[in-house]
């Protein structure tokens, strides 16, 4: 008895500090637009750095050719080619391979990650086979996804400003990271031209554009999250060149830094914050995304292991193990639909090693998965409907036009397989805008956008171009 009145103690406490009650949401999403436009205005103090991409205008399917693709995120790296037959053919035919990134390369040094990635995509253009066409006396060209804030010098070229989601490598921040991976191309005797340097949400919001044209944002939720979207050029104070003349500029905004008294900081986030590689950085980020939802789960049933006893009289050790329980397992445990939980109690076992977990156990398990899966999704919902706002697409014209499709492309496996998180997160978005300006907004799966808009860049920005 005494157990059980620790056990919903310390639950009631969880609930009520990740609680993302809707008003709390619209605030975060009004702090989030003001801090958008400090970003825009170039303050020095904003936590959102609104980069300019240099990407002025979004494939209009006219692009064709062979073109290359290089997606380097957060655990896996993808190549890509495909062939682009232009306004009729649209895409002939694509190819793609996806290598993981052995852990020591993530915290080793430059040179090594970018000749490992070199290596990877010299042996990768070696298959190119028949049907893939590149007109002769011509170079083959790539557009490089890079998933880490960078300062854009123009379309193919950028400094890195820091590691995030777990990379912690020597030597690269400060360095232009397309002149690194040409050097790693040409120790490889790789003859390629990088011509668009992206974000992967630029990546999926030109790869979202070509398949839907009323795409006007895009959204990462995987390892880590961030959003692009496209703004208008003459709403973009820090930029001194010239105005592109579509009028427009897509922004990414790197809003996995944004930080606010509003967010609801428990004290499971603020000790993972406090232990990871980079302290007090990235704090919207750890709250939403798929590195670390099921580490603030592990930290809530450490603590109701402790305090409450819930796994029995010794905590088990596996459990004080930093980052065991990952997201992919988190989603099968909160997904166990069966009467007795049983995937649950196997999940339970082998990653906790504990045997034989009550009914109980297992149900309160599930209860913080979805406490924490729910405010993740919650925070994102806040995040997607302040964009809108900042596009004023948040609500119908009060001069009586229609209300005008609005597409969101999102990627990343978090919302891809994590069926609870993406379904809440939608909830959430139409419950923010209300009835009727939800009718007209659609939220896309844009599946691997990113290194399809990533090659289509390439061939926007083609040196043959
Ligand atoms: P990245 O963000 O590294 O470029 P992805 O977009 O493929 O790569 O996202 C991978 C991340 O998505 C994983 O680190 C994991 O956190 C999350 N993820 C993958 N599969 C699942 C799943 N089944 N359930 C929940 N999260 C998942
Ligand atoms: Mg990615």
């Amino acid at each position: 008895v005494d157990r059980k009145r620790k056990v919903a103690a310390v639950i009631e406490e969880v609930e009520r500090t990740l609680a993302t009650p809707t008003a709390l949401l619209r605030g975060i999403s009004d702090a989030l637009v003001s801090e958008m436009e400090r970003g825009l205005r170039g303050d020095i103090h904003s936590q959102l750095k609104m980069l300019i991409t240099y990407v002025d205008n979004l494939p209009t399917g006219d692009e064709h050719g062979l073109f290359y693709a290089l997606d380097l995120g957060g655990t896996n790296f993808r190549v890509l080619r495909v062939q682009l037959g232009g306004r009729e053919k649209r895409v002939v035919k694509q190819q793609y391979e996806e290598v993981s990134i052995p852990p020591h390369l993530m915290v080793g040094t430059s040179m090594e990650l970018f000749d490992f990635i070199a290596a990877a995509l010299s042996s990768f253009v070696d298959t190119e086979g028949a049907d893939f066409h590149l007109p002769e006396g011509r170079q083959r060209e790539l557009g490089f996804t890079f998933s880490f804030p960078v300062n854009q010098t123009s379309i193919s070229s950028g400094t890195l400003i820091k590691w995030t989601k777990g990379f912690s490598i020597s030597g690269t921040v400060g360095a232009d990271v397309v002149s690194e991976l040409s050097k790693a191309m040409e120790r490889q005797g790789l003859d390629m031209k990088v011509s668009a340097l992206v974000n992967d949400t630029v990546g999926t919001l030109a790869g979202g554009r070509y398949m839907d044209s009323d795409v006007v944002a895009a959204i990462i939720l995987g390892t880590g999250t961030n959003a692009a979207y496209v703004e208008h050029a003459n709403a973009i104070p820090k930029w001194t060149g010239l105005l592109p003349r579509s009028g427009n500029m897509v922004i990414n905004t790197e809003w996995g830094s944004f930080k606010s008294d509003k967010l609801p900081l428990s004290e499971y986030d603020k000790a993972m914050d406090f232990e990871s590689l980079n302290p007090g950085e990235q704090i919207y980020e750890k709250m939403i995304s798929g590195m670390y939802l099921g580490e603030i789960v592990r930290r809530i049933l450490l603590k109701l292991a402790h305090d409450a006893s819930l796994f029995g009289d010794v905590v088990p050790p596996k459990l004080e193990q930093p980052f065991v329980l990952r997201t992919p397992d988190m989603s099968a445990m909160h997904h166990d639909a069966s009467h007795d939980l049983k995937v649950l109690g196997t999940k339970l076992k082998d990653i906790v090693g504990v045997a034989d977990t009550s009914l109980e156990v297992r149900y309160i398990t599930r209860h913080i998965c979805d406490i924490v899966a729910e405010r993740g999704a919650r925070l994102a919902a806040a995040g997607i409907y302040g964009i809108l706002k900042k596009l004023g697409r948040d609500k119908v014209p009060s001069d009586g036009s229609p209300m005008p499709r609005t597409v969101i492309a999102l990627d990343g496996g978090l919302y891809e397989h994590y069926k609870k998180f993406s379904s809440c997160l939608e909830a959430t978005l139409a419950d923010l805008l209300g009835e009727e300006a939800s009718s007209s907004m659609v939220a896309k799966l844009a599946n691997d956008g990113s290194g399809i808009g990533a090659a289509l860049l390439a061939a926007s920005h083609s040196q043959y171009a």
